[in-house]
């Protein structure tokens, strides 16, 4: 049993790498576990050490049960806290418990890592902030067990980041990292946690989610994304011009923050800084000029085809491919072309 004693790992062990682990936060959606949760595994597994992997909420059982025995080679023991509390990751809940388990000097985790999921990045900063340590935010490489690579100055730069704290914790950008590989099943040992009450009285409470519904595959891990910007003019001319493309290529829509500010589309649909950081195969700009936050959302994606009136637009520096010309031509031609190819 997990005590909630607040005890700094710093000030009980100090980094002694013979007994180094780390702890991974595995969220999941639909019973299945989330592709930017199995890409923070395939961080963790990089710094070569044990992997205790935690789920929390009512369907953490049947996760541990049906998907991540898949995992089970990378996996070394599994804590499940299923309390109904915890259905859905309220960071208010779900941080005493991290927290009281990190803090735990008998389980001797060196490392926490998160995904930089919304769930994460509500995680991370409480968590730290509570065992007064400093979390390493979006690391993008595992250069060594205290040392990561993350963006700055919105993705213009890499900084090369050497924790000094004993206990690490990171949150991992999906995009730079492949989730962790399928294998043989193999059986998990798993030990249940009791709910951990937080000091103070949660006053958050879960009311209800409106999840967008799209025939579309998700943004956050479509290979192939279609976005369209302010150049599009309206949300009438975004619906007639980008749907179609996004499905003659079955690819996921985005959108500038112009067009999201423009009520073009919803905002989970927004690519870039304060938006989704996606590394598709294909990615295709609309009439997005290729501000430095939107690239930061999508400059990794592998081959970039820019559609912009202007030849000196800013995308065309990061595109592979440059379409210069009126969007309300090219766009309807390009997608008939493609129709055509399909043979649809
Ligand atoms: C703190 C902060 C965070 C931000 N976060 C984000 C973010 O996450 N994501 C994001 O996208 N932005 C973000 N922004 C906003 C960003 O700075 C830009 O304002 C925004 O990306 C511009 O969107 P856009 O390219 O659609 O519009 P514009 O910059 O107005 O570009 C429209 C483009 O369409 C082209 N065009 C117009 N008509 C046509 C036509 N008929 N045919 C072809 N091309 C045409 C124009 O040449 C132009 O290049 C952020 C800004 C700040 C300050």
């Amino acid at each position: 049993m997990f005590s909630a004693r607040r005890i700094s790992l710093k000030s009980i062990s100090g980094f002694n790498p013979k007994f180094a682990s780390t702890l991974a936060f595995v969220e999941s959606s639909n019973n299945k576990i989330t592709p930017a949760s199995l890409s923070a595994l395939n961080a963790a597994k990089k710094l070569n050490q044990p992997i205790t992997a935690i789920l929390v909420g009512k369907t953490s059982a049947k996760i541990v049960k049906d998907e991540l025995p898949k995992y089970s080679a990378n996996i070394e023991k599994v804590l499940i806290a299923p309390d109904s509390k915890y259905n859905h990751y309220l960071p208010e809940e779900v941080s005493p418990l991290l927290q009281s388990i990190l803090s735990d000097s008998s389980n001797d985790f060196t490392h926490f890592i998160v995904p930089s999921s919304f769930t994460g990045k509500s995680l991370l900063p409480r968590v730290a902030a509570k065992l007064n340590v400093q979390p390493i935010s979006d690391i993008i490489a595992v250069e060594g067990p205290s040392t990561f690579q993350r963006f700055i100055y919105a993705g213009n730069a890499i900084a090369t980041i050497k924790s000094s704290d004993s206990l690490v914790l990171a949150s991992v950008r999906a995009s730079s990292f492949e989730p962790l590989e399928a294998g043989a099943p193999k059986e998990l040992a798993v030990q249940e946690l009791a709910y951990v009450e937080p000091e103070a009285k949660v006053e958050a409470e879960w009311v209800g989610e409106n999840i967008m519904k799209s025939e579309r595959p998700d943004l956050g891990s479509a290979k192939y994304v279609v976005s369209g910007g302010r150049g599009l003019g309206s949300k009438e001319n975004f619906d007639k011009l980008i749907d179609p493309l996004a499905k003659s290529l079955n690819a996921a829509v985005g959108a500038s923050r112009a067009a999201v500010d423009g009520g073009f589309v919803d905002n989970s649909l927004q690519v870039g800084q304060t938006g989704k950081i996606i590394a598709p195969d294909l990615y295709i700009a609309v009439g997005i000029s290729g501000a430095i936050q939107h690239l930061a959302g999508m400059k990794d994606s592998k081959t970039i085809v820019a559609i912009n009136k202007a030849d000196d637009a800013l995308i065309y520096n990061v595109a592979d491919y440059g379409l210069v010309g009126d969007l309300n031509e090219i766009v309807p031609e390009l997608t008939q072309k493609i129709n055509d190819a399909k043979g649809a």
